[in-house]
C-alpha cells in the first residue's frame, strides 16, 4: 500500500515526508491508520542516528484506528481506537510479570529497525526503509504494528490527544506511582518540566503527595508546573538550589524523579534526598569534561538512599493507559495543557519547536496529510 511517512536518515534537521510503500500486515500484526503522533525526545536523539539503523521512519506515540488484522491477531477489531506503546516479546520473565519496558528483547524490539527476522515493513522504491520503531514507526500516515505494541481505548476519547499517553505520560505517571510508589504524605522533588516531569507532577498531586517540588529553568514551565499541581518551584539557576530545596521539608524529600541528563542534577537530586530516600531517573547523565558522573557513594551509604533507574514508569501500557485517561475524563490529570498540534506536512516545525523547547509535547495530526 502506498503511504506517506516522514523519513529519517538523509540529512536535515528533521523528518522528510516521502511517498513509500507499506506491506501488508503479516501474522499478529495490525495495520493502523494514524490520527495523530507525539514528538519525543528519544525522536529528536535518534533522527541524526544513534541505536537505530537508517534510513528509517522515527515517531513512537502513535494513536490511531485499527484498519487491519493480520492472520491470529486476536482482542482487536477493525475500527477499534489504539494508542500505540512500546513493543516486547511477551514471553520472558519481564513481560510476564507485566514490566514489558524491560523485556529481555526490548532493544531489538524497540531500536532494531526491523521484525526479529530481519524484515521490515517499508520500502521507497528499490530501498529498503527500517520500520518497527518501537514496534510503530508512526510518524506515517500508517503503520504496522506488532498487537502487543496497541493498546485498546474507549471510542469517545479524543484519539488525536491520546498518542503522548503511550511514552511522555506513562514515564512520568508511571514514574511516580508505579516505579517510585509515591504516596498520601510523600515528598517529591521532580528535575526538569518537559512533558515527563509534568506527568510526574501531575500524578504526585494525584497519589495525595504533601509537597510536589518543581525545578526548571524556564519560568513559565515553572508556571505550569504551579497549575497542574506543583507546591513549591526553583529556577534551576538559584543560588544553593539544595540548601532551598532540603529546607522545603526541613530535612529533604522522600523521594526525586529527574528527567534531565545533566551531572550537576543528577548529584542534586542524590542531595536534595531525606533519609532513606529515592532518586528515580529517566536519562543518563552525560558525560561531562571530567569524565563520567560518579555518585556520592558515601552520603547514600550514611543516608540509605537508592539510586533507581526507570523506564516507561516501570507501567503496563494495557492497563495504565486506560487508567490514566479517566483521571483525565474526571480533570484530575489533564496531560492535554502539555500539548501543541501541528499538521503532518509541517514536522520540520514541530521538531524545531520541540528542540527550542518553545512546545512542550508537540503532536502531528495526520488527517488529510495524503
Ligand atoms: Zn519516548
Ligand atoms: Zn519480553
Amino acid at each position: 500500500m502506498k503511504i506517506t511517512a516522514a523519513l529519517s536518515g538523509r540529512g536535515g534537521d528533521s523528518p522528510e515526508l516521502v511517498a513509500m510503500e507499506q506491506e501488508e500486515p503479516r501474522a499478529g500484526e495490525m495495520r493502523i491508520r494514524l490520527v495523530a503522533t507525539g514528538i519525543c525526545h528519544t525522536d529528536l536523539h535518534e533522527h541524526p542516528g544513534r541505536h537505530s539503523p537508517q534510513p528509517i521512519v522515527l515517531g513512537h506515540e502513535g494513536a490511531g484506528v485499527v484498519e487491519k488484522l493480520g492472520e491470529g491477531v486476536t482482542g482487536f477489531d477493525v475500527g477499534d481506537h489504539v494508542i500505540l506503546s512500546g513493543n516486547s516479546c511477551g514471553k520472558c520473565p519481564s513481560c510476564l510479570a507485566n514490566r514489558p519496558t524491560y523485556c529481555d528483547l526490548a532493544m531489538p524490539l524497540c531500536f532494531g529497525g526491523q521484525r526479529m527476522d530481519g524484515s521490515t515493513a517499508l520500502c521507497c522504491g528499490e530501498e529498503k526503509v527500517h520500520s518497527h520503531f518501537f514496534g510503530q514507526s508512526s510518524f506515517a500516515t500508517h503503520s504496522i504494528v506488532p498487537q502487543r505494541t496497541a493498546v485498546k481505548m474507549d471510542k469517545d476519547l479524543p484519539l488525536e490527544k491520546l498518542g503522548p499517553l503511550g511514552c511522555g505520560v506513562i514515564t512520568g505517571a508511571g514514574g511516580v506511582i508505579e516505579a517510585l510508589k509515591v504516596g498520601f504524605g510523600d515528598t517529591i522533588a521532580i528535575f526538569g518540566t518537559g512533558g515527563v516531569g509534568l506527568s510526574a507532577v501531575m500524578a504526585a498531586k494525584l497519589v495525595g503527595a504533601k509537597r510536589v517540588i518543581a525545578v526548571d529553568l524556564s519560568a513559565e514551565r515553572l508556571e505550569l508546573a504551579r497549575e497542574l499541581g506543583a507546591t513549591d518551584c526553583f529556577k534551576g539557576d538559584e543560588e544553593d538550589l539544595a540548601v532551598r530545596i532540603r529546607a522545603v521539608t526541613g530535612r529533604g524529600v522522600d523521594f526525586t524523579f529527574n528527567t534531565t541528563n545533566a551531572q550537576k542534577v543528577h548529584t542534586l537530586a542524590l542531595e536534595v534526598l531525606a533519609m532513606n530516600g529515592t532518586a528515580g531517573f529517566v536519562a543518563a547523565p552525560l558525560p561531562g569534561p571530567e569524565g563520567p558522573w560518579a555518585p556520592q557513594m558515601f552520603a547514600m551509604l550514611a543516608g540509605g538512599k537508592q539510586l533507581r533507574g526507570i523506564l516507561g514508569g516501570d507501567a503496563y501500557p494495557t492497563t495504565f493507559l486506560p487508567q490514566i485517561a479517566e483521571y483525565w475524563r474526571q480533570g484530575k490529570f489533564p496531560f492535554d495543557r502539555m500539548l501543541s498540534f501541528y499538521p503532518f506536512a509541517e514536522i520540520d516545525r514541530a521538531f524545531a519547536d520541540a528542540r527550542s523547547g518553545k512546545a512542550i509535547k508537540p503532536v502531528l495530526l495526520m488527517e488529510n496529510a495524503q
